[in-house]
């Protein structure tokens, strides 16, 4: 580690942490929440990750049933479409758009900074998870990554919920390969083929090679889209 960077990572453990923001509810993005709340942080999300944090919620692609969150890592400040907060000389502006990779998904711009982060609306360069459990589907994504883009610039620097930090370009090219693949699937659903079908026909093999070696593979991703159409 630079030197640079431990004195930031010095710095950042020391001072007081005040708030922590969720961009969704998936158990990946909140795993924290417990220990960050305990350093004495207010949770800060959008009214459905409280919802889910709060019961029972199943996934069936996951083949897993999450039991509610302590107490203490559930969000305690919850909005529905608009947030903004004033810290440290920065405005964090905080927008829930709808549904789209779940029904509680945040995006955080710090306007100062110019920086905007997406959780898992932005799969920097792999293929993305789509939570139809909790009201994902590949429309949403695509309708929330198109707000999104309505509020960055080229400079902006855009942090996805995976996959390396991003700009615009990146973003864009997300989104076209996420219309793109929604055609070709909707096309061959429309045509009455069952999943099995779909996916044998590999509506998405012009991007595997880019975009499928994450834990989302082609075929997982084709029924993902499929499932949401
Ligand atoms: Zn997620």
């Amino acid at each position: 580690m630079d030197g640079l960077r431990l004195w930031r990572e010095v710095s950042l453990r020391n001072r007081p942490k005040r708030y922590l923001i969720n961009t969704h509810w998936h158990w990946d993005h909140t795993d924290g929440n417990g220990w960050v709340h305990s350093l004495g942080a207010t949770i800060i999300a959008q009214e459905n990750t409280l919802k889910r944090l709060f019961t029972t919620t199943r996934v069936e692609e996951w083949n897993y049933t999450f039991q509610p969150w302590p107490v203490g890592g559930r969000p305690t400040v919850t909005f529905k479409t608009d947030k903004t907060l004033k810290f440290d000389g920065e405005t964090i502006v905080l927008k829930g758009f709808g549904p789209g990779h779940t029904d509680s998904d945040v995006t955080v711009y710090f306007t100062k900074a110019d920086v905007m982060s997406l959780g898992d609306i932005f799969w920097n360069g792999v293929y993305p998870f789509i939570d139809s459990d909790t009201r994902g589907s590949i429309d949403g994504m695509i309708r929330l990554v198109n707000a999104s883009l309505e509020h960055v610039t080229d400079k902006t620097i855009i942090i996805p919920g995976h996959g390396p930090v991003g700009n615009r370009a990146q973003l864009i090219e997300f989104r076209d390969m996420l219309v793109a693949i929604r055609e070709n699937v909707a096309r061959l659903k429309q045509q009455g083929k069952s999943l099995d079908e779909v996916i044998s026909a590999k509506p998405t093999a012009a991007y595997d090679a880019k975009w499928g070696g994450f834990v989302i593979d082609p075929v997982f991703f084709t029924r993902l889209v499929y499932a949401g159409l």
